[in-house]
């Protein structure tokens, strides 16, 4: 096995969740770059004085030296059968880099799209409610509260954040399916690009990631 593990999905398809099961199962490292950032930033090495002074410059770190600090970071033993890759690439750019990373590295790439309905996501994070006194979360489609509006377990009011609101979510998945635009086109051409359904329970989703990991690592 040799693989590098590519999820993609919006906000609320359960990628996260779906990661760290992945990683878990394959005995695989997750490697995020927004974590990798900030490690290298406080080392004291000539790439971590770099990323630093993009950081403090307020500018994005450069598309070079994310793929060296990638690059690093998956050379280190724990990343010989592969990883799965959380924020890289976002750009066109970017997966150029990451086919030279992964050349270099012997790891072949596969990309995993988990496909969900935008209504079902509209449902799922737009009828969030979230207890304002204890926390506690709930959904008036899918998990709602016994009394409208209550909470069960303290009796508080519940409210919609406004990360939940819907012109909010609605902005956030379109902009994502722009954003993503690029990539998606450019590992379904090169037949990287496998999708699941993103319907099921977390534990089919899973499921059918396995499969398709299972498959990507036999096929080579
Ligand atoms: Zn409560």
């Amino acid at each position: 096995m040799a693989e590098i593990i590519i999820l993609m999905g919006p906000q609320g398809a359960g990628k996260g969740t779906q990661a760290q099961m992945l990683a878990e199962k394959f005995s695989l490292p997750i490697v995020a770059t927004g974590e990798m950032l900030r490690e290298v930033a406080k080392s004291d090495s000539p790439l971590g004085h770099r990323v630093k002074e993009f950081q403090e410059s307020g500018n994005l770190v450069s598309d070079d030296i994310l793929a060296e600090v990638i690059s690093h970071r998956t050379s280190q033993e724990d990343c010989k059968r592969g990883y799965v890759l959380d924020g890289f690439p976002r750009t066109a750019p970017q997966t150029e880099l990451l086919e030279q990373i992964a050349a270099k590295q012997g790891h072949n790439i596969t990309v995993i799209k988990i496909k969900i309905p935008h209504e079902f996501l509209y449902k799922r994070l737009a009828g969030r409610r979230t207890c304002s006194l204890c926390g506690h979360i709930y959904n008036i489609y899918f998990k709602p509260s016994k009394q409208e509006g209550v909470c069960d377990v303290c009796g508080g009011e519940l409210f919609t954040r406004s990360d939940d609101k819907e012109d909010a979510i609605r902005r956030r998945l379109s902009e994502y399916t722009k954003k993503t635009k690029p990539l998606v086109q450019y590992y379904a051409q090169t037949g990287r690009m496998k999708e699941v359904s993103g319907l099921g329970t977390p534990e089919e989703v899973f499921a059918a990631m396995c499969k398709i990991v299972e498959q990507a690592a036999q096929s080579h």
